[in-house]
């Protein structure tokens, strides 16, 4: 038989050898406290099974909810994807809207001037929806800031296809996005909730040529060429809610060395990396205060089991240990919403 790929156990072990390694770069940007909760971070994980031992999840854990770390950033994706999710659903049915799919981006920076990068890249998506244009028919947007990494000529890395396909989502060519390696491109995802007839009235809706004329007046930057803009179909939403709620900077672009690490690190430290506004923001409040249950997916699985999964360093992996639940445990984890999103 071969192993689940959603066995949420065999997901974890490599985001804990990654959080390890993260931990070496990172140790040096962290207080005492933090420092030892990064490095125990997911030591100790309980999940729930079914009887039969085919259904887990996790419920619980030593997390230390730290940005940077791995484990962290993964689960709260997750989770982010799950609110998303249900948020979108709710805010089609109650209020009838559609979804549009944005990517803003402008040229590569060097790495002293991702900062003030990111600055302008806030006024100027402010400035955009503050337009009468946009006002009329955005109904609230979900933005993801998200931070890549050119280190390497595109040709010779070995995720090149993968590359490849995302120069082309973001409208650049392979060749013509980065004559100067070294460079980080930060850029919004961005999920526009519209009023149905956007598409269908002319005096609403915005061409492409339109969007790419708008970021360009409001980043004052004529040399940017390519918006991408989408209507995202109903079969389609868990891609664009995975590209916003996926982790803001990949281990594998962070990792690459100290410097590239400290960069990432002082950019995206106590930014606000997931926004929302009106009809999302409204909607947010909602879920975190429950009022969205009906449109959760019940959990059916009847769980029996916890597992307890524990950290050997010595041998770099998880050993686990069956418990049957208690009465209460069971009462307590059965009937249950379903509260992550694999992503
Ligand atoms: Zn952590």
């Amino acid at each position: 038989m071969t192993m689940k790929k959603q066995d949420p156990i065999a997901l974890i072990k490599p985001k804990k050898l990654d959080n390890l390694r993260m931990y070496e770069l990172a140790k040096d940007h962290l207080s005492e406290k933090m420092q030892e909760l990064y490095k125990e971070c997911g030591t100790f994980n309980l999940y729930i099974s079914t009887l039969d031992k085919e259904k887990k999840k996790m419920v619980g854990g030593n997390h230390c909810k730290n940005r940077f770390c791995p484990i962290c950033a993964w689960r709260k994706a997750r989770k982010d994807a799950m609110a998303l999710s249900v948020v979108m659903e709710a805010m089609h049915e109650e209020h009838d809207v559609k979804y549009l799919f944005l990517t803003l981006t402008t040229p590569n920076v060097k790495a002293n001037e991702v900062k003030s990068e990111i600055e302008s890249m806030n006024k100027a998506f402010h400035k955009l929806f503050m337009r009468r244009k946009l006002k009329k028919v955005i109904q609230g947007y979900a933005r993801k800031l998200e931070m890549t990494y050119d280190g390497n000529p595109l040709i010779t890395t070995p995720l090149f296809e993968k590359k490849q396909a995302y120069y082309e989502r973001l409208g650049l060519k392979v060749g013509d996005e980065n004559p100067t390696y070294d460079t980080y491109n930060p850029h919004f995802h961005v999920v526009l909730a519209v009023k149905k007839t956007y598409f269908n009235d002319s005096r609403n809706y915005i061409k492409r040529d339109e969007w790419l004329e708008m970021w360009r007046e409001v980043t004052s930057d004529y040399t940017i060429t390519q918006v991408h803009i989408e209507r995202i179909k109903e079969k389609q939403t868990g891609n664009a809610v995975a590209e916003i709620a996926k982790y803001s900077a990949k281990s594998n672009d962070m990792g690459v060395s100290p410097e590239v690490f400290e960069t990432f690190y002082n950019s995206l430290k106590g930014k606000q990396v997931i926004a929302y506004s009106g009809l999302f923001k409204e909607y947010m409040l909602k879920y975190k205060s429950n009022e969205l249950e009906q449109y959760m997916e019940k959990d059916k699985n009847e769980y029996f089991y916890k597992i307890i999964a524990n950290w050997h360093a010595e041998q770099s992996d998880f050993i686990l240990e069956y418990i049957e639940l208690t009465k209460e445990e069971l009462k307590k984890y059965n009937g249950n919403t379903i509260d992550e999103l694999d992503i």
